[in-house]
């Protein structure tokens, strides 16, 4: 990745120099300063500009994800749920799908994915789960499933939306993001209703050579270093947490892919591993999708599509098999 020249920036101090230098070495190979903006300090709309300039349209939405949604409409009720506006980058109509004959004595069971676009996994997950697995469900759960949240990242590969703010940061009254707020106004009517909520992520390495680098430059902040775990795990709710619905999950998903170990720290992405594979988020404090609703039983998938271990029919099938276990526990858990 080019740097910007020398010229650009003030002379640092020979210190200042060896105390960014030192720990870049240590690190593998992704770490070194962002491309865009100036070390220390949080971007400004120029910078933010100089990032979109630089998201190009790598896969389809309508291609991949509309088209089957439309073929699900024989099956289920599918509404569009608002439009993205992102101007020259084009606009981007919003879908979820629901179960038909909506029965209000049945729990609600909320599936959302792609709330970050690159999380290829979650959103193909939602989908093969819809087309394989959701009709067993009819009669028993009113299913609202939100197949891809962010469609401007999916296409793009990446995890913010169009204006450098990511989605999964911004459930929360007077949303910044459109894909959080036009999600939010889709679940009022089942925010007390909602009995069990899901919502469909991946940890990649991608993350730690280009997120979490663009994450701590947009914000002025210095990039510390992490460990991308090997395998599947889920983040808990520490505001409600819920241990026999996670190791359900987890259950389920062991029998298709290899759950993530704790590392020496005993830790997954910095979070004390609570059991395996699960460590804990605030939801709602933290403006996660999970927290969207006030449902009993709330997770966040966590596949890692990375893994020489696991193929990418693997990662949706981990994500579908996570799905069911999670509906079927609150089935069985009034
Ligand atoms: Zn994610």
């Amino acid at each position: 990745m080019p740097w910007h020249p020398p010229a650009a920036r003030p002379r640092a101090p020979v210190k200042v120099l060896l105390l960014f230098v030192i720990p870049c070495i240590a690190m593998t190979a992704p770490a070194r300063f962002y491309p865009i903006g100036t070390p220390g300090q949080p971007w400004g709309a120029a910078e933010k500009a100089e990032w979109r300039a630089r998201q190009t349209v790598q896969r389809s939405y309508a291609a991949d994800v509309v088209t089957v949604i439309d073929r699900l409409r024989g099956r289920f009720d599918v509404e569009s749920y608002g439009e993205l506006d992102y101007g020259t980058d084009g606009r981007y109509p919003l879908f979820a799908v629901r179960s038909r004959n909506w029965n209000p004595d049945l729990p609600v069971m909320l599936v959302t994915g792609g709330v970050h676009g690159y999380e290829t996994s979650g959103v193909h997950g939602a989908l093969q789960f819809l087309e394989q697995r959701a009709a067993d469900y009819a009669g028993r759960a009113n299913l609202l499933v939100v197949p891809c949240v962010s469609p401007w990242g999916y296409e793009r590969i990446h995890r913010w939306n169009a204006d450098a703010i990511d989605p999964n940061r911004s459930f929360r009254d007077n949303s910044p993001a459109q894909e959080s707020a036009a999600l939010i106004r889709l679940v009022a009517p089942i925010r007390d209703l909602a009995r069990m909520h899901i919502d469909l992520h991946e940890t990649t390495d991608t993350d730690e050579s280009e997120f979490r680098p663009a994450l701590a430059a947009r914000d002025g902040k210095p990039f510390e270093p992490g460990e991308i775990p090997d395998g599947f795990y889920l983040v808990d709710d520490s505001g409600n947490p819920q241990p026999d619905f996670q190791r359900a999950v987890i259950a389920a998903v062991e029998q298709v892919t290899h759950i993530a170990p704790a590392d020496a720290n005993g830790e997954i992405i910095g979070s004390p591993v609570v059991a395996p594979g699960v460590i804990e988020y605030a939801f709602k404090p933290l403006g996660l999708c999970a927290g969207v609703t006030n449902a009993r039983y709330t997770t966040t998938t966590e596949v890692y599509p990375d893994s020489p271990k696991a193929t990418p029919a693997q990662c949706n099938d981990a994500q579908v098999a996570a799905v069911c276990a999670a509906i079927d526990y609150a089935l069985a858990h009034a």
